[in-house]
């Protein structure tokens, strides 16, 4: 796996356990040469997941729209900084360029990146790999509303299970590398 997207917070968080997740995440991508791919912005969780994988020496490309560049205040330092025309351009670009997608904890922006890569995969647009890395339990409501939807039949088991989970790097990272696709999604008649 060369390189992964992480969509994450533009703030924060109200615990320093997001921030450590951040920097743990990004110690390990630059320890395993996976070039970090994500919106670009210098501030967040975001920014601390950018500057710790720069910092450890390893490769950060951000994809940020002009609408959002001064706002989220796009990262200077980055090895390379795309910058594109909308929202869909980013998402689109971002996951061209990556081999998997990871979300750590985040606002409504993080879980609406995820949630089109996941649901991308259900229908075959890209076997890539959907994982969430649950730091401090902060998905733990995400992963029960993932139950309760196969519970009523609203999820197929085989796509509950593609969304990999984990509270660990490493474990997830592992997870990634053995990851099967799951098979293209049928529809029945009520
Ligand atoms: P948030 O998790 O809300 O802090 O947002 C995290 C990132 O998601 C930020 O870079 C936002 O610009 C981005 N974002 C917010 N809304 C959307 C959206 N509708 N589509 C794609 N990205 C978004």
């Amino acid at each position: 796996m060369k390189s992964i997207a992480v969509f994450c917070g533009s703030s924060i968080g109200a615990s320093e356990a997001y921030r450590q997740g951040a920097i743990l995440l990004g110690k390990e991508f630059a320890k395993r040469k996976i070039t970090l791919i994500y919106g670009g912005s210098s501030i967040g969780v975001m920014g601390t997941l950018a500057d710790t994988v720069l910092q450890e020496g390893g490769k950060v490309i951000g994809v940020i729209p002009t609408l959002l560049a001064e706002r989220e205040i796009s990262h200077q330092h980055l090895t390379e900084l795309i910058i594109v025309n909308s929202m869909h351009e980013r998402k689109s670009k971002m996951m061209e360029l990556a081999d998997g997608f990871i979300a750590l904890p985040g606002g409504p922006g993080t879980l609406e990146e995820f949630f089109e890569v996941f649901t991308w995969s259900q229908i075959g647009l890209h076997q890539k790999p959907c994982g969430i890395l649950n730091v401090n339990h902060y998905y733990d409501l995400l992963i029960s509303l993932f139950d309760h939807m196969q519970n009523e039949q609203f999820l197929q088991p085989q796509y509950r299970n593609a969304v990999l989970v984990d509270s660990d790097v490493s474990g997830l990272l592992e997870k990634f590398s053995s990851y099967t696709p799951p098979t293209i999604k049928t529809y029945r008649k009520n």
